[in-house]
């Protein structure tokens, strides 16, 4: 099984099968089947039969169909949360109080939302016509989504898309599937109709690629590693599809001298730590000014080593392993480097005992670091967290933006107008002062500079999923109108 396509559970038509497997453990968790074009073909091919029907629905019915949704979802929550923790190694606290309620909460967001795709009044900007504005969904979406946030990348990829009249095809990661197939079945028990929303799980190379070049398919919307996405850009300049592009970042955590430091050193814990790190807006490069440098490292050391790696279906446990064992060794061998020119205060190891049969890696705190130094330019995607002092805030705003990402940023301060110079100077498509972190269903996700284009969640991700149609009325009724002279003056 494991291909969802038109409305129903399938196997792939290769019959090829993997295992999903726990990187908590390593235990077997599913087979699955995986697809390749073919499969894609028959998913794109559900997906436009789908697409006159679901793009002439009402508003009101869309909304309606996503209202039973998020109901079904929530009667599922806690089976979701089961599924999300063991295919993606996270703590089924974050499981249960992050994922699932975020993405129940998106469904509904965008069951109102449905209701609400604007476009400028009719009116007449010519004395001779009445313009309006149509938006329009665009056709088949194809998508692509990460591992890290399996159940809430689905989510942020068919809302938006589903509500505004689109139909999909989504290709999850292939270590992740199990709850992007729950969320789509999910869809067709609220009475969605079969092929609006469409799963194919398979490799980037095998069942990514063909999508993306499928020549039904209308626009591609990617989430993943920048280096991927460009090769989405390419695929998709074959028959000019629209592209939305959700990559990777490299969030910097800046710490002025007047900062609350205790807020300072528990945000940068938990905004480095979340999903183990694997999380692209994560604060990644503390920049601290000199004045409280010495104080901050030891307050986030002390609570780093007081953080609980376990097993993760332990409602006490923090901190759960990365995504797998390959990730782990790059994570590592990045550490490793570092300890050539910078100082690894904390962590920098894997933890053996009961703990070693998952890809479990130690938070880790790296001081010493500077502009260029690989931990701070590279994205990591683990629970690691580098410290660069500075000693002015030009300085400081200059360290911020020495990245080519920009997805998120945040800024301490209790100086309002810091704080406004702060979120105006950083170059990144969110900045919270004193925060870090948290999204919210009404608000857009979505990255400046190599951190791609276009925005998930909120009423803004409709941009990227319609298309503005302008359609002018004449308002004469002559045969031969005023403006024709200028063309051939004779006519009139
Ligand atoms: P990845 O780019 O390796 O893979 C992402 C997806 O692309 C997977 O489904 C994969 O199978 C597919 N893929 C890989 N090669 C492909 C190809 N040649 N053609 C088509 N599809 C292909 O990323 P990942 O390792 O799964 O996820 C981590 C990355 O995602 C990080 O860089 C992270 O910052 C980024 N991310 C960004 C956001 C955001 O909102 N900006 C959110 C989550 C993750």
């Amino acid at each position: 099984m494991s291909q969802f396509i038109d409305g129903a559970v399938v196997p792939s038509v290769s019959g090829r099968t993997a295992a999903v497997t726990d990187p908590s453990n390593g235990q077997h968790v599913s087979d699955i089947t995986l697809a390749d074009a073919a499969d894609v073909d028959r998913a794109v091919a559900a997906a436009k039969r789908a697409f006159p029907q679901w793009s002439r629905a009402t508003p009101a019915e869309r909304s309606a169909a996503l209202t039973r949704w998020a109901g079904i979802l929530q009667g599922q929550a806690e089976d979701l949360a089961q599924l999300e923790s063991r295919q993606a190694g996270k703590p089924i606290r974050l499981a249960r109080e992050f994922d699932v309620p975020g993405t129940i909460d998106n469904v509904s967001f965008f069951a109102g939302a449905a209701r609400n795709l604007e476009g400028k009044a009719a009116a007449e900007y010519s004395a001779d016509h009445t313009s309006m504005i149509r938006r329009e969904p665009i056709g088949v979406v194809g998508s692509i989504a990460p591992w890290n946030y399996p159940l809430q990348m689905a989510a942020w990829k068919i809302l938006p898309a589903v509500a505004a009249g689109n139909t999909i095809v989504l290709k999850p990661a292939e270590n992740t599937p199990l709850t992007s197939i729950r969320f789509a079945e999910a869809a067709t028990a609220a009475g969605m109709p079969d092929g609006v929303v469409n799963i194919v799980v398979g490799t980037g190379l095998d069942a990514g690629a063909p999508l993306l070049r499928h020549p039904d398919v209308a626009m591609v919307s990617f989430t993943g590693s920048t280096p991927v996405g460009r090769t989405v850009l390419e695929a998709a300049a074959t028959n000019a599809k629209r592209v939305h592009l959700e990559l990777g970042g490299k969030a910097p955590f800046v710490v002025f001298d007047d900062a609350d430091l205790e807020a300072a050193i528990h945000g940068a814990v938990a905004g480095s730590l979340i999903n183990s790190g694997q999380d692209c807006t994560a604060a990644t490069r503390a920049i601290v000014h000199c004045s409280l440098h010495d104080a901050f490292v030891a307050g986030v050391a002390e609570l780093y080593a007081a953080v609980r790696l376990g097993p993760t279906d332990d409602p006490e446990t923090d901190l759960g392993p990365l995504i797998s064992m390959a990730h782990r060794e790059r994570v590592a061998g990045m550490v490793e480097r570092a300890r050539g020119y910078a100082t690894v205060v904390t962590g920098g190891r894997s933890p053996g005992g009961a703990l070693e049969a998952g890809s479990y890696y130690e938070p880790t705190l790296i001081t010493g670091v500077q502009r260029g130094h690989e931990v701070f330019t590279d994205e990591v995607f683990g629970p690691v967290l580098t410290v660069t002092p500075f000693d002015n805030d030009d300085e400081a705003l200059d360290l911020a933006n020495d990245t080519p990402y920009g997805l998120a940023a945040s800024a301490w301060t209790r100086d309002v107008y810091r704080a406004m110079r702060a979120t105006a100077e950083i170059r990144s498509g969110c900045v919270w002062v004193n925060d870090h972190i948290p999204i919210i269903s009404e608000m857009p996700h979505g990255g400046m500079k190599q951190s791609g284009f276009g925005k998930d969640m909120s009423t803004y991700s409709f941009e990227e999923y319609t298309t503005v149609k302008h359609v002018m009325f004449d308002r004469t009724a002559a045969a031969h109108k005023p403006w024709h002279r200028t063309i051939f003056g004779l006519g009139g």
